[in-house]
């Protein structure tokens, strides 16, 4: 069997690659933030992480800008050799603060951060609890954690935000092993918040550590947006704060918040820290900059959160399937690939881009539209697309 063999017949898209119902890899030719012209056509974004539009802030990018013409693009190392700024330690330092958590460590991508986190901590006799939904780079590295220690009852998968079973999955394990829970802040495709306070019930007296993902939690919940744990003011009660710059905070890159001393310790021991490039000079202006703004101006996080309100109630009114929530990750729920495909197609159409969720990436039933909104969203696109949902004809007879 040739290795290639499985690359020739890979067909599973082939169906509609070619039709133009074909949602992925659509072509971005212009960025205006709340608007972007993609093949010709100018539509509004409402399928963006940029929660507060800071991607598109003259005052974020100037000092992307200025990074550029001191540092130039890239640091061409390692943290570890010729890749260390003073732009990093003074980004590590302001998200300490700004989290209230001793110490920060910056990663390239939000993706290699957890493996940074999950990879180093864990050791053959360790266990990792991690939800059923978790983010795919959670997924992975729990798996690369598995594969290293060649203990293949390391990972026990608990059902989605379900803290009851956690509690009798923690109860089950033996005292004796190391134990970390883990799980995404605010879930990605659902908009689900992780139920923190019965998590930390659960793990009472179990000795398991907590580490939350905020990737769409930072930014968005809590004082001044920082995060899940504070949005339930249980910041102490969680070991490990996870984040990226690419959502709340308008960059790419991600961190890891947590005491002096797991800071130091993967500060030698994170392979995705220690083999990786740094986070550029632009990328760490850029997210230093946007959290400054964030904390200067808490009134953007109230705008999305009415945002939020204004469309779920607006969603829900014409008839759709969406949950209550105040997250500005809004899913329009249809349970059905084909007419996802169908509906974000509508939509484009009445000029709203959005992004379309499938299976495996979302559980067979659970297919939707998934809405991202933004800070910088008015209330006239806030109508836009309720107005682009009350035109395409019911979901139900697409
Ligand atoms: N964690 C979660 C929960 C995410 O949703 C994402 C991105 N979709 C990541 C991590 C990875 O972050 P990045 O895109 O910044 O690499």
């Amino acid at each position: 069997m040739d290795l290639f063999d499985k690359v020739k017949t890979y067909s599973r898209a082939d169906d509609i690659i070619n039709t133009p119902i074909f949602p992925f890899h659509r072509t971005i030719e212009e960025n205006y933030g709340t608007y972007v012209k993609i093949e010709g056509n100018t539509v509004l974004m409402a399928g963006s992480s940029d929660y507060h539009g800071f991607a598109q802030d003259e005052r974020v990018k100037e000092a992307a800008m200025k990074a550029v013409s001191k540092y130039g693009v890239g640091n061409n190392g390692s943290r570890l050799h010729n890749g260390t700024l003073d732009l990093h330690l003074e980004l590590e330092e302001n998200l300490a603060t700004y989290l209230g958590k001793e110490a920060v460590l910056t990663y390239t991508t939000g993706y290699q951060t957890n493996q940074g986190a999950i990879v180093p901590l864990i050791s053959r006799n360790d266990l990792i609890f991690s939800d059923k939904d978790n983010h795919n780079s959670i997924v992975q590295a729990t798996l690369i954690s598995r594969g290293m220690s060649m203990n293949k009852n390391q990972i026990i998968r608990y059902r989605h935000n379900d803290m009851d079973h956690l509690g009798r999955c923690l109860q089950q394990a033996p005292a004796d092993n190391g134990k970390l829970i883990v799980s995404d802040g605010i879930f990605s495709m659902s908009g689900n918040i992780v139920d923190l306070p019965n998590m930390v019930q659960a793990a009472k007296n179990t000795g398991a550590k907590i580490m939350l993902d905020d990737a769409h939690g930072i930014g968005v919940l809590g004082r001044n947006g920082a995060g899940t744990a504070s949005y339930f003011g249980l910041d102490d009660e969680v070991d490990i704060i996870v984040g990226t710059f690419s959502k709340g905070l308008g960059s790419i890159g991600g961190f890891i918040a947590g005491s002096k001393e797991l800071i130091h310790y993967l500060k030698y021991t994170s392979s995705s820290y220690i083999f990786s490039s740094s986070l550029p000079p632009a990328q760490a202006a850029a997210a230093m900059t946007s959290l400054e703004i964030l904390q200067k101006e808490p009134e953007r996080i109230v705008k999305l959160q009415s945002n939020t309100q204004m469309l779920r109630k607006g969603l829900q009114s014409l008839g759709y399937s969406v949950p209550d929530g105040i997250i500005p990750i809004v899913p329009v729920i249809l349970g059905d690939d084909m007419l996802v495909f169908k509906t974000w197609k509508a939509l484009m159409e009445q000029g709203v881009f959005t992004n379309p969720a499938v299976s495996p990436a979302v559980p067979d039933g659970q297919q939707m539209i998934r809405i991202r909104l933004m800070s910088t969203h008015k209330e006239e696109h806030i109508e836009k697309i309720l107005d682009a949902f009350s035109k395409i004809k019911s979901p139900v007879l697409i």
